[in-house]
């Protein structure tokens, strides 16, 4: 086998959360990996039967928000037929010693993105993108102020049946919840210990390096380059208030965070100004990830400070953002048996080919 063959093999410990790491192998034996089938999106812009299609507003629950307030609406907001959390009062489960539960209290709505049937984000305007993401603003902070219960809202998209996407048409998810979910927990806790001992944000850290330009080192004695550091070779996209960045440790082969420039913790009290080059960021990124991979099946979520008194304190050390996560494999047994992730292209490859495909 030459050098070439064998590939990187390095764990990598992700900066923030320290006890999640990824393993990098590029090597072939790795590849065998099974690859997800090229998903044919459904492209219709109207679709008769589809709930979801105006027209049809009388076959969803009844809209919480519409956008603009009449029957040429862009996008809205409904109750989730099927809620995984709701506002009814259930009795919980008998428990026992270490057996502990917490009720199922919450709300879980639908927010049909866009008119058009089977849009994708990339083909969508950045007005359109824009004006989303202030409606999501104004839904999160009204779910909090409606309950002090609620800990966390967690704003998520499925897109494509890989990333469990189930309806077709166009659509994201709010879950608004009593607990703050763990992965979001451990960024706070991971953070906020980082904070204390240097007096400064890690994520904004991040993106100071990541931001930072390439670098030579050249031998004092003899001219000679001794050593070549680019460490703005995370960056995908970069706009006025915004960061793509793909990170050191991703999970996944085609993984983009989103983050503003400007330290802020919580997504809510963004400058909804500000979330127009937030869009255009968006935007540009996911046109990145269809040019390269091609109908990419995904999954994005919010990462925001949970709510609570209890957070307060973290306002200084956690940073929101955005975390896009493409599915182009299926996890074998060797990751979900050791919770070791495996990712066969090297962050900074994949990164290189995102910033470096044509969008016009
Ligand atoms: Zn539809
Ligand atoms: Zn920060
Ligand atoms: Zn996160």
């Amino acid at each position: 086998m030459t050098e070439q063959d064998a590939g990187i093999r390095e764990i990598r410990i992700n900066p923030i959360v320290p006890t999640e790491s990824v393993l990098i192998a590029t090597a072939r034996s790795m590849r065998p990996k099974q690859t997800e089938e090229g998903y044919q999106a459904d492209k219709r812009e109207h679709v008769e039967t589809c709930p979801f299609c105006r027209g049809n507003e009388d076959r969803t629950p009844p809209a919480i928000v519409t956008h603009p307030d009449n029957k040429d609406w862009e996008m809205r907001i409904v109750e989730n037929l099927f809620p995984v959390l709701a506002d009814t009062d259930s009795q919980p489960n008998f428990t026992f010693g270490l057996q502990q539960t917490i009720d199922g209290y919450g709300r879980h709505e639908v927010v049909i993105d866009h008119n058009q049937h089977g849009i994708a984000v990339h083909e969508m305007s950045v007005e359109h993108l824009g004006q989303l993401f202030v409606m999501y603003q104004q839904r999160i902070t009204k779910l909090y102020e409606s309950d002090d219960r609620l800990r966390y809202v967690l704003l998520f998209k499925n897109y494509g049946p890989a990333a469990g996407g189930s309806i077709p048409h166009t659509h994201s998810q709010i879950i608004a919840m009593p607990v703050v979910p763990q992965n979001v927990e451990a960024e706070v806790t991971n953070s906020h210990e980082y904070y204390q001992k240097q007096h400064h944000c890690i994520f904004c850290t991040l993106i100071d390096e990541a931001l930072s330009y390439e670098a030579t080192i050249y031998d004092k004695r003899s001219g000679e380059v001794r050593r070549k550091i680019n460490v703005g070779q995370y960056v995908v996209e970069r706009g006025e208030h915004f960061v793509a960045i793909k990170p050191f440790a991703s999970r996944y082969e085609w993984e983009v965070h989103i983050l503003p420039l400007e330290h802020l913790a919580d997504f809510p009290s963004a400058n909804p100004d500000h979330l127009v080059d937030f869009a255009r960021v968006l935007k540009n990124t996911m046109t990145r990830l269809d040019k390269v991979i091609g109908g990419v099946q995904y999954n994005f979520f919010l990462h925001s400070l949970p709510h609570g008194d209890e957070y307060k304190h973290c306002s200084q050390s956690y940073h929101w953002h955005l975390e896009i996560c493409p599915r182009t494999s299926i996890p074998t047994g060797f990751e979900l048996g050791s919770g070791l992730l495996v990712n066969t292209i090297t962050p900074e490859v994949a990164a290189q080919a995102l910033r470096e495909v044509e969008i016009e």
